[in-house]
């Protein structure tokens, strides 16, 4: 048994410094006043961060299984958008106490996320306050190849990883807003607590997608990005969203604005340039995940969402209120 009320020190040990996990290219990870790591000649450093707090990224009484999984999954989905290879990571990590019964939980979620994409957690920094963590990873890319927003052009296809709106539809189970059959509760519940990163289609995607985000704000705002960061517009047909079958179910309640504006659901949205269709098509079962074509990259500035009739998509304007910020947690 663990006693309660650890130290700090008692904790790094105890805790952090346990992952069933030890990278060769890791020269010294924790205990030292700082990790050294090998950098492999012809590669670049892909570095991101991620800042969690506790009842503004996830509700005060999640799993914390939940939290180790969704704090890693978050930075994992940032370097999967730049077609990166995850390798290592550090934590910081703000906690009211040091509770051994949570601190078993949240280690069990990091690190089995951590174990299935051969990350290491090799330094942090660890102190008493609110519940907040703070990850920094980092992965390797061949130089030069690493995805950006920046390379869309008009005349592309834009490509959406996986199904829209699944993290949403289980956040409105979990607010009461919404009811489900069983199985189909469950597995919005999994998207929304336990998100997969798409490491293995950004990795693929190098080559061969001109731009490239993962989708945490909710698609329309993510491809935003990517057509003001490319100089370019886009046109989106509604119809041609991939929906999950309990999304498609719901769908008299929820309509299209879940699946386009909400975030959470860490999918990759990328272009892929007519001239590189055909070797996309030969390794899209590679991907780990099904992709759907959703529209077309435009020369014209903003982005266009039509339906199924071809009519300009105008979001509900009173009527769907779940997603106010103030109602998120
Ligand atoms: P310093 O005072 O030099 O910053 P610390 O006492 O904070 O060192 O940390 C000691 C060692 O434990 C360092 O190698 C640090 O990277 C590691 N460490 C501290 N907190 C964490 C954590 N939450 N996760 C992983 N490693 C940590
Ligand atoms: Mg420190």
């Amino acid at each position: 048994m663990v006693k309660n009320n650890l130290n700090e020190f008692e904790v790094i040990r105890t805790y952090f410094a346990r992952q069933p996990l030890a990278r060769p290219d890791v020269v010294l990870g924790i205990g030292d006043d700082a990790a050294v790591l090998e950098v492999p000649a012809g590669r670049q450093l892909v570095v991101s961060t991620d800042l969690l707090i506790a009842g503004v990224h996830f509700p005060e009484n999640t799993a914390p299984a939940a939290i180790g999984h969704k704090a890693l999954a978050v930075n994992l989905s940032d370097l999967a958008a730049m077609g990166a290879t995850p390798a290592w990571f550090t934590l910081n990590l703000s906690l009211p106490q040091a509770d051994p019964a949570w601190l078993d939980g949240f280690c069990r979620g990091l690190f089995a996320l951590a174990g299935t994409y051969n990350v290491q957690l090799v330094g942090g920094d660890t102190a008493r306050g609110p519940l907040t963590i703070g990850i920094q990873i980092c992965g390797l890319v061949p130089s030069g190849q690493a995805l950006t927003r920046a390379g869309a052009r008009p005349g592309d296809r834009i490509y959406v990883t996986g199904t829209l709106g699944d993290a949403a539809l289980g956040l409105l189970c979990v607010q009461g807003k919404i009811e489900l059959p069983a199985a189909q509760r469950a597995q919005v519940f999994e998207r929304l607590n336990f998100p997969l990163p798409r490491v293995a289609a950004g990795e693929r995607l190098r080559g061969l997608a001109s731009a490239c985000i993962d989708i945490s704000d909710g698609i329309s705002a993510d491809l935003g990005h990517v057509l003001e960061a490319s100089g370019v517009g886009a046109r989106i047909e509604l119809p041609r969203l991939p929906v999950s079958p309990a999304y498609a179910g719901a769908f008299a309640t929820l309509g299209w604005a879940p699946a386009l504006a909400h975030g959470d659901d860490y999918e990759l949205c990328f272009t892929i340039p007519a001239s590189r269709e055909p070797a996309f098509r030969r390794v899209s079962g590679e991907l780990g995940v099904a992709c759907s074509y959703v529209g077309d990259i435009e020369a014209e500035p903003g982005l266009r969402i039509v339906d199924e009739h071809g009519r300009d998509y105008r979001p509900p304007a009173a009527g769907y209120d779940h997603f106010r910020a103030d109602q998120r947690s």
